[in-house]
This record gives structure tokens, C-alpha cells and sequence, in this order.
């Protein structure tokens, strides 16, 4: 703690607050895209295509987000995500141990989220403007950066070379926002786990569907 408040103290000294207010923006706005994210996105997907009620869902798996948010890592929380889902939001097991462990390895969209706010904001501190096709080129590269980012704490970040490389910003910017990264990693796995959660239980839905639908076919026949 000693030697962080040092390094804290010199930043300070020779950049002023305006360094402190960038970094403090920059994870504000990974935190609220996240969030918007989770709330709107996942709990939309949840009412309209699994037909449930997004608050049930949110609170049946609040347990594997926990220890998503405290591991940071997707795969080390996978047994217990797959556990509660079955448990907690009845998904059959065999969706469960097919979609979550698939999800986990390239189904990543808070690491994609954070590796798109990381790249403008990289951009922004080297003056550097991005253009229209170079945004799009962002938004591809960090949807297959995210697919390639393994389960484990900090890889999103290693990932983000490739997404910085693709629009030719110098990859030093990475080390700006390292030190600040442990939150928001964090809260990505959790934002990552849960969309895991999310396909899986729509998933099960359609598949449910189409199994009474069959069922009708046959007593009907
Ligand atoms: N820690 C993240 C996960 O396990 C990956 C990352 O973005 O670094 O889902």
C-alpha cells in the first residue's frame, strides 16, 4: 500500500488531477456500459425470448455472479454457474453443461464491452482521431479479441493488443489503464458469466417449446 501511494502521489505530482479524472471517466463509463448492458440487453433477451421475468432471474443467479465478481475468472466460477442455473433457474442439465462451459470460452461480451471503451480511450490520450470504418474495425476486432480471451483474471486486457494493433494505436496505452483494471475485471467476468446463464436459460425455453409442440403434434396424430 505504501509503494501504490507512492506511485499514486509522483502520477499526481508531475500530471495533476486531470490524470486522476481521465482513469476515474474512463472507469465510470466501462462500469455504466456494463451495467446498461446487463439490465438491458440480458433482462430484455430474459422477458422477451425466455419469457421470464428478468428480476427472478437476476436474483436466481446472483450467487455464481458473486463469485464471478470476486474470482474474476469465468471459468474457475463454471461449476458453480452451471449448478446454480440448474438449481436456481431450472435449466436441464444437459443445456446447461452444453451452453455455459461453451459460453464461458468464447461467449464474452463485458470483455468486448471494456476492450472498446479501453481502445477510444486509448485513443483519445494519444490524440489520435478514429474514424468511421476504423470504429467499425474496432467493434469487429474486440467481438473476436473477446472470443479468444481465455476464462482466467486479466487476459481481456492482454486481448486488447489485438484490438489496439487492428487501428494502429501504440500498445503501450495498455499500461495506462492496468493499474485500474482489477475492478473492471471484476465486473466483466460477472457481466460474462451471467450472459452464459442468459443463453443457456433461452436456450431451454425454445427447446421446451419445441418439445410440447411435438408432443401436441403426436396426441394430435
Ligand atoms: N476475467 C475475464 C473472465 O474470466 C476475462 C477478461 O476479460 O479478462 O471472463
Amino acid at each position: 500500500p505504501y509503494g501504490t501511494f507512492g506511485l499514486i502521489a509522483s502520477a499526481v505530482g508531475s500530471q495533476g488531477f486531470g490524470a486522476i479524472k481521465a482513469m476515474g471517466l474512463y472507469m465510470s463509463i466501462v462500469l455504466l456500459a456494463l451495467l446498461v448492458h446487463t439490465i438491458f440487453v440480458y433482462g430484455s433477451a430474459v422477458a422477451l425470448l425466455a419469457k421470464k421475468n428478468p428480476w427472478w432471474f437476476f436474483k436466481g443467479f446472483a450467487p455464481a455472479m458473486s463469485v464471478a465478481f470476486s474470482t474474476s475468472s469465468s471459468s474457475a466460477t463454471l461449476p458453480l454457474s452451471m449448478a446454480t442455473a440448474q438449481k436456481n433457474l431450472k435449466i436441464p442439465k444437459s443445456i446447461s453443461s452444453f451452453v455455459q462451459p461453451l459460453g464461458a470460452t468464447i461467449n464474452m461480451d463485458g470483455t468486448a464491452i471494456m476492450q472498446g471503451v479501453a481502445t477510444i480511450f486509448i485513443a483519445q490520450v494519444f490524440s489520435v482521431e478514429l474514424t468511421f470504418t476504423q470504429l467499425i474495425t474496432v467493434v469487429l476486432t474486440a467481438v473476436l479479441a473477446s472470443v479468444g480471451t481465455a476464462g482466467v483474471p486479466g487476459v481481456g486486457l492482454i486481448m486488447l493488443a489485438m484490438v489496439l494493433n487492428s487501428v494502429n494505436l501504440p500498445v503501450e496505452g495498455i499500461a495506462l489503464i492496468i493499474g485500474i483494471d482489477r475492478l473492471l475485471d471484476m465486473t466483466r467476468t460477472a457481466v460474462n458469466s451471467t450472459g452464459d446463464a442468459a443463453c443457456a436459460l433461452i436456450v431451454a425455453e425454445s427447446e421446451a417449446k419445441n418439445e410440447k409442440a411435438e408432443k401436441d403434434l403426436k396426441t394430435a396424430g
